[in-house]
This record gives C-alpha cells, structure tokens and sequence, in this order.
C-alpha cells in the first residue's frame, strides 16, 4: 500500500515517466496535479515575490494545486541558477499558507546521484526495494526517450500535414496509452505502432521548407502554456521547429564539451542553460536555418547574458533572431504580433535569398 502521496509540478508531459517512476519503482501514490493554467499562474503569482522568475510562479501554484488534489509530499529540484534557492522558499511560504506538507528539495542535497535521492526519497516509503527501482528506472527513462521522439517528430512535421488536427489526436492517444505501460517490452510494442501511425499521417513538405530554431531557458520553452503554445503557432505557419532542448537531451544525454564548441563566442559557462542555447544557436546558424527564437522567462539572469553572444552570432551569420520574454504580465496579442512580423520578415529574407540564386524569380 502506498504510504504518501508525491507530487511534482508539471513540465510538459514528463508527469508520465514520473508517475510510472514513483508508483512502480517506491510504491508512492503520484499525484498528477491539474494541467498549468492561468488559474496555476494566479496562485503562484499572488503568493511568490514579484520580481522572482515567472518559473518560480508556475511551480508554486502547481504545488498549491497538487496539495488541493490530494499531495502530502512535494519534490523540487535543483538547478544551476536561482532555482536552487527556490525550493527552501516555497517550502517556507507553503508553510506560512499553512500547508502542512512534507517538502523534499533536491537542491538542498550535499550529494545529488541517483543512490542519494534513493536514499532521500526512502525515507517516505522505507519499504522501498533499491532492487524494484533499478528494474523501473531503465523504463521511465526510456519512456521519455520516447516522448522526446515523438514530439520532434512532431514538431518538424506537423506544419505540413494535410490534417493537423490528427497529429494532435494521435499524440493525445500516445500519450494516453504511455500511462498503462508497465514494462518494457509493451513500451517497444507501443512505441513501434505509434511511430508507425505517425509517419502514416500524410505531409506535404516543399522542397526547401522555412526552418527556425528555438532556444532558451529550461521552464519556459518546455512547459508549453508558459509559452503561449508557441510550437503551434509556428507549426500553423508551415514551419519546420526544430527544438533540441528536452530531458532526453540534456540530463540523460548531456552532451559534452559544450563550452568548446562555443569557444569562439563565450569563453565561460553563465549557469542553467545558457551554454546550451549559444551553441545550438551557433550550429542553427551555420545550417542556415531562416530563424531562431529566443525564449526565455522574464528576468532569467542565465539567458539575459546569453543574449548579446546571440546577437553576435546572429550579426556573423546574419540569422534573425527573435527575443522574446515570457512573464505574468505577457499578452497573447502582443506575442502573436512579434511572431507575425518575424515570421513575415523571414520569409521576404527567403524570397530575397532565392531571387539572388535564381535570377527571373518573381
Ligand atoms: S533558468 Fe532562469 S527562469 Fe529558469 S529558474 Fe533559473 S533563473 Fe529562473
């Protein structure tokens, strides 16, 4: 029998793996809290300082709401920024709320491998069998291996497929179906009869389609309702979205020697993800994608140093790229008029390009 009730705040569909993670592998009762919302931002914002990080926002509130679902145990990680403070102050506003709640916060860990957040994370649960998580723990991680590949399946063709509207309803099956997997074997199974269905759907892609990049900060480009759905914006456009930031690629498979490849641009790492957003900027560039978009929350200290490094890139390999800052305050009319004149401004370069290289183009 599960003897607490865990729960994490949402960050696009990852509560799957983690779910499957907590019930199988510690037998804790997951708490999947209501999808993020205006209501979820409402709360978090009314209780958080103002000028905190619109992240910060979103997870409180979340945690509020899991709390009214039913949690008793809350989990925030750590980060290499701010975020590694927020945990020990949400902990204590939830408790000026007067929420009674066991809080685990990663970030306050001296040590932070997998046998030490076993080792935390039992004494929830002590019954919990080191041996049960290692068998579960190779499944929830390639369930998000899976997800990771479907959504970028996605996001580079949906933008051209005759009917969007069943990209949308085979991925809402998709991951329907992800929750009742319970091994790995029907995981494969599953995995394989989707992939199939996917690439089943008709797409129509012209021959040398617009392609934009987007890069940012962690929250924010993953948690698509703190980003106003901006993948579906572009992939409304008949775009190529080509988004290299998810867990599979940066905390399963980190790659290394970032600050390498970046070497020309910025010699020292600026915390979170901002060494990831320069190079995947740079290597856009040099691919000669139309575009990239920065995204970012409100006053992320990481991506605001990473933005002059973009514009240099941007000025060398003459790549628009769009800024663009999300907060509590950011409007829908406003971001979807930037978007539109980026989008209008790529596609004249485009048009401009092609009249250069084909002479008699009109
Ligand atoms: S990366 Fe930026 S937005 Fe995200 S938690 Fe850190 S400071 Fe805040």
């Amino acid at each position: 029998m599960a003897v607490c009730k865990v729960s994490l705040p949402h960050l696009g569909n990852y509560h799957i793996p983690l779910s499957v993670l907590f019930t199988l592998g510690f037998d804790i009762e997951y708490i999947v809290p209501p999808p993020i919302s205006s209501k979820t931002l409402e709360i978090g914002s009314r209780h958080s300082p103002e000028f905190v990080c619109a992240p910060f926002k979103y997870t409180l509130g979340n945690f509020i709401e899991a709390i009214e679902a039913g949690a008793d145990t809350l989990v925030q990680v750590a980060g290499s920024c701010r975020l590694d403070y927020y945990g020990e102050l949400q902990e204590l506003i939830l408790a000026d709320l007067g929420y009674k709640v066991n809080f685990i916060n990663l970030a306050g860990m001296k040590k932070l491998d997998p046998l030490s957040v076993y080792l935390r994370l039992k004494q929830f649960n002590p019954q919990a069998s080191l041996g049960r998580i290692a068998r579960v723990l190779p499944l929830a991680v390639r369930m998000v291996e899976c997800m990771d590949k479907v959504e970028d399946y996605i996001r580079k063709n949906v933008g051209f497929a005759a009917d969007q509207d069943l990209f949308e309803k085979t991925h809402r099956e998709f991951l329907r179906d992800l929750r009742n997997v319970r091994s790995r074997r029907d995981l494969d199974i599953l995995y394989r009869d989707y992939k199939k269905r996917f690439q089943d759907i008709e797409v129509q892609s012209p021959p040398n389609p617009l392609r934009v990049g987007i890069v940012g900060e962690y929250y924010t480009i993953m948690e698509p309702f703190s980003n106003h759905f901006i993948e579906k914006e572009l992939a409304a456009k008949g775009i190529v979205v080509d988004r290299w930031l998810n867990v599979t690629n940066t905390l399963l498979h980190a790659p290394k020697e970032i600050k390498e490849k970046v070497k020309p641009y910025t010699s020292y790492a600026m915390g979170a993800t901002s060494m990831a957003t320069i190079s995947r900027a740079l290597r856009m560039a040099k691919m000669g994608y139309d575009g990239i978009i920065h995204v970012k929350s409100f006053g992320c200290t990481p991506e605001v140093d990473a933005m002059p490094v973009l514009q240099n890139i941007s000025r060398d390999y003459q790549i628009p790229i769009l800024f663009l800052s999300f907060d509590t305050h950011t409007e829908k009319t406003g971001f979807i008029t930037r978007l539109e004149a980026f989008y209008d401004m790529i596609v004249m370069k485009k048009r401009k390009r092609k009249r250069e290289y084909l002479p008699g183009f009109v």
